[in-house]
């Protein structure tokens, strides 16, 4: 096989055959297809697509390039929750702990930062000693003990989509729908869950702004799962403007304790408790994950969680030397804060990567003092931009541009929750 042909093929509209999907993963995994000839199918894949078919069989080999963990071992039972990725989206962190405290188990295997999204295993290294990678036998056995662990997956499981994912992270491609539903479904599938909730966000933040298109790509990753014996379902979340109140990965740790301890702001805790709720259905618990944050309960796995993986659940969480606010142009009410351009500025800040070796900051990011709806004054701070690097300001700021929208009329509201999707 002759990596050139299969390039080629695809630049040409052509479909991939299994066997030349098979040969591609597999070599890519190994090694001996190099990262820009990788890079060029991606780009191919991106504009030409792939049929169901392909998919499938793409999906199966990225499933088949390491091993299935087995969960069988685990007395409650298991459910998951992936998003497609958004700003400010820190979901998971008080979600997994919600779910151990209602009596489900969640095995979550999170990514990195992608793009101008961060990552669940960014934010959590914020937290002094947080230990990411476990051995299979260490998340077993958190999971049994606590209920809830967040961890990358092994080097054994989905290992084309390691890198795959850090090299469309760098290469412009993420946004497609078969190498999104692809990536996130090889890795829930091969670690071993019983029941998966899809947050697929919609807007501007998200990789597929359009509704229709994070519809497709909700309606791809069920079939997906289904067809491999995994109960799923998706809910489609607004992502215009960055869910909760800041944007980075210590900042949205700090967010997510307190939300945990009864002080997270409404949008987060509303799309957390849907996908909570969504969550403990499939897995057929019946509790109120309200409930375990105001008796504390969810909190205290949150501790659980932390310690069980050589965290300090105490540790100040790192502080940026740098602060730069940005001030309302006009007196008015706050229409648009753009969540794509917050999360480029955190981006630039420092919390995420230029290049997939890159190290990201733990305290760079973007504060939201303002949120749309609200009323501001001329000259008051709606932002406020955090970082160790003042260099890093200027290139924050030109993101920034015209993703702050004042006006005289308040923005028509919303839904957050815009649509369930079952199979
Ligand atoms: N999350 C993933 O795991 N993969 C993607 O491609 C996008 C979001």
């Amino acid at each position: 096989m002759d990596v050139v042909d299969v390039i080629r093929a695809k630049r040409d509209g052509r479909r991939l055959t299994g066997q030349q999907i098979k040969w591609f993963i597999d070599s890519y995994t190994d090694g001996s297809v190099a990262d820009y000839q990788a890079s060029a199918l991606l780009m191919a894949i991106v504009w030409r697509g792939m049929d169901p078919d392909e998919l499938a069989t793409w999906t199966a080999v990225m499933i088949e390039s390491g091993e299935r963990m087995d969960l069988s071992s685990i007395a409650a039972s298991t459910v998951d929750k992936h998003s497609t990725g958004g700003v400010g989206d820190k979901v998971s962190l008080p979600l997994a702990p919600m779910i151990a405290a209602c009596g489900a188990a969640d095995p979550m295997l999170s990514g990195r930062g992608l793009g101008h999204t961060g990552g669940t295993l960014d934010k959590l290294e914020a937290i002094n000693g947080y230990r990411v990678d476990l051995s299979p036998q260490e998340m077993l056995r958190i999971l049994n003990d606590v209920g809830a662990v967040i961890c990358a997956a092994g080097p054994g499981l989905a290992p084309a989509d390691k890198k795959l994912y850090a090299l469309r992270d760098v290469t412009g491609t993420v946004e497609s729908i078969p190498l999104i539903a692809s990536s996130i479904m090889s890795k829930k599938i091969a670690e071993g869950t019983d029941a998966l909730v899809l947050d697929v966000k919609v807007g501007s933040g998200a990789f597929l702004p359009d509704l229709a298109m994070a519809r497709e790509l909700a309606e791809t990753m069920v079939s997906l799962g289904e067809a491999h014996g995994v109960r799923t379902s998706a809910l489609l979340t607004n992502m215009d403007t960055p869910l909760g109140l800041s944007a980075g990965n210590g900042l949205e740790v700090t967010e997510a304790v307190a939300a945990l301890g009864g002080d997270g702001p409404d949008d987060l805790m509303e799309v957390t408790l849907a996908l909570a709720r969504e969550m403990l259905k499939l897995a057929g618990v019946d509790a109120d994950p309200a409930a375990t944050i105001a008796d504390g309960s969810a909190l205290a796995k949150w501790r659980a969680m932390v310690s069980a993986q050589d965290g300090d659940p105490d540790a100040a969480i790192p502080q940026a030397s740098e602060r730069t606010q940005v001030v309302a142009a006009r007196s008015g009410v706050l229409a648009k804060l753009d969540a794509r351009a917050v999360g480029i500025a955190a981006w630039r800040l420092g919390a995420g990567r230029a290049r997939k070796e890159d190290p990201v900051s733990a305290s760079a990011g973007v504060v939201c003092l303002k949120k749309p709806g609200d009323q501001v004054e001329e000259g008051e701070p709606v932002l406020e931009l955090h970082t160790d690097e003042p260099a890093r300001i200027a290139p924050a700021l030109g993101a920034l541009e015209g993703g702050i929208v004042i006006e005289d009329d308040p923005p028509d509201p919303q839904p957050l929750i815009i649509e369930r999707i079952r199979a």
